[in-house]
C-alpha cells in the first residue's frame, strides 16, 4: 500500500513568554451561561495568537492591584478569541459559582484588572486539511470560532458543540451548519461522546481530515478511539480534555 502524504501539518512554535496587566472593559452575554468579556490596556500591543487552539493563563483579581499581586492571583487557562493593539476578546463558560475564572467573568466590576500570561506556544496548521472535523464543549466554542474561519467555503466539514439546552446555543460563523448537541441533565461531555461513539468510518468527513476534538476530560478516549477508527494519525489532530470534573484548574496535558 502507498503511503497517503498529509496536504497539512501542524507545527509547533515557541513565543517569547509575557505577562502583561490589563482591565476588563466590557462584558456581553451571548446565552445566560456564556459570556463575552473585552481586556484592555496599552500592555496588550505585541500581543500575538497564531494558533486557533492557542492558550494563556489569566489571573483574576477582584478590583485595580499592583502587577506583583497580579502574578500571585489564582489564574486559568482560556483561548484568546479575537485581538488588536489595545484589546483582547475572551469567552468564558459561566458553570456555576464555583471557581475562579467562571464567577469572575460573570460578575467582577469593570475596571478589575486581569493578568494575561502567554500565549507561550502555538500549534499552527500549515498547508490545508482535505476535510474538518470541529467538536466541542462550551469552553472550545472560541477554538472553535478561530478553526472554522479557517475552513474554506466548500471544504467538507462537520462542527459538532456540546450545550445544555437549546437556550445555550450562541451565534457561530461557519461555512457549515453547526450540529447543536444538548445534554440537558446528563453529565457534560456525554452527548458529545455518543456522537463520536456513532461516528463510523463510512462518516468520515474526507480524506485526510483535521480533527479538533476538547471538552470535559471523558472525551479524550472516545475522541482517540474515534481517530483510530478513521485512520487519523494522532500528530495531525488535537484531542484535549479542556476541564475535568469535579477538579479545579485541571491541567490538561500537553
Ligand atoms: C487549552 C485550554 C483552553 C481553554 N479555553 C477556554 C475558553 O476559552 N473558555 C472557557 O470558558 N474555558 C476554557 N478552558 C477551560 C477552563 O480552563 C476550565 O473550565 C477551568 O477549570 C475554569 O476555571 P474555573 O475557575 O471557572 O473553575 P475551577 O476552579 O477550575 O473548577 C471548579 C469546579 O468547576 C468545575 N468546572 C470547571 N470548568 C467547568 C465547566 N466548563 N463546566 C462545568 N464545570 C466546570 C471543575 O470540575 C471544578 O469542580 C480551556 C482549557 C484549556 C486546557
Amino acid at each position: 500500500m502507498t503511503e497517503v502524504k498529509s496536504a497539512f501539518t501542524i507545527e509547533r512554535r515557541g513565543l517569547d513568554l509575557r505577562f502583561r496587566a490589563v482591565a476588563l472593559t466590557a462584558r456581553e452575554w451571548l446565552a445566560p451561561h456564556y459570556v463575552r468579556v473585552r481586556l484592555s490596556g496599552p500592555e496588550l500591543e505585541g500581543f500575538d495568537s497564531p494558533g486557533a487552539d492557542d492558550h494563556m493563563r489569566l489571573f483574576f483579581s477582584d478590583g485595580p492591584v499592583p502587577t506583583e499581586r497580579l502574578r500571585a492571583s489564582p489564574s486559568r487557562e482560556y483561548t484568546p478569541l479575537a485581538w488588536g493593539d489595545d484589546w483582547l476578546d475572551v469567552e468564558f463558560a459561566v458553570h456555576g459559582d464555583e471557581g475562579v475564572g467562571a464567577p469572575w467573568a460573570a460578575s467582577a466590576p469593570l475596571g478589575s484588572f486581569v493578568g494575561v500570561g502567554g500565549p507561550r506556544g502555538s500549534a499552527v496548521i500549515t498547508g490545508t486539511p482535505d476535510s474538518w472535523l470541529l467538536a466541542g464543549d462550551e469552553t472550545a466554542i472560541p477554538a472553535i470560532r478561530r478553526f472554522a474561519a479557517a475552513i474554506p467555503d466548500g471544504t467538507p466539514a462537520r462542527i459538532a458543540i456540546e450545550v445544555v439546552s437549546e437556550a445555550d446555543r450562541v451565534a457561530v460563523d461557519a461555512p457549515v451548519e453547526v450540529e447543536w448537541l444538548h445534554r440537558g441533565d446528563a453529565p457534560a461531555g456525554s452527548a458529545l461522546i455518543a456522537f463520536l461513539d456513532g461516528l463510523g468510518s463510512a462518516d468520515a468527513v474526507g480524506d485526510d481530515p483535521f480533527c479538533f476534538i476538547a471538552a470535559e476530560q471523558s472525551v479524550v478516549k472516545p475522541g482517540r478511539a474515534l481517530l483510530a477508527r478513521w485512520g487519523v494519525d494522532a500528530a495531525q489532530a488535537v484531542v484535549k480534555g479542556y476541564w475535568k470534573r469535579g477538579e479545579a484548574e485541571y491541567h490538561a496535558p500537553h
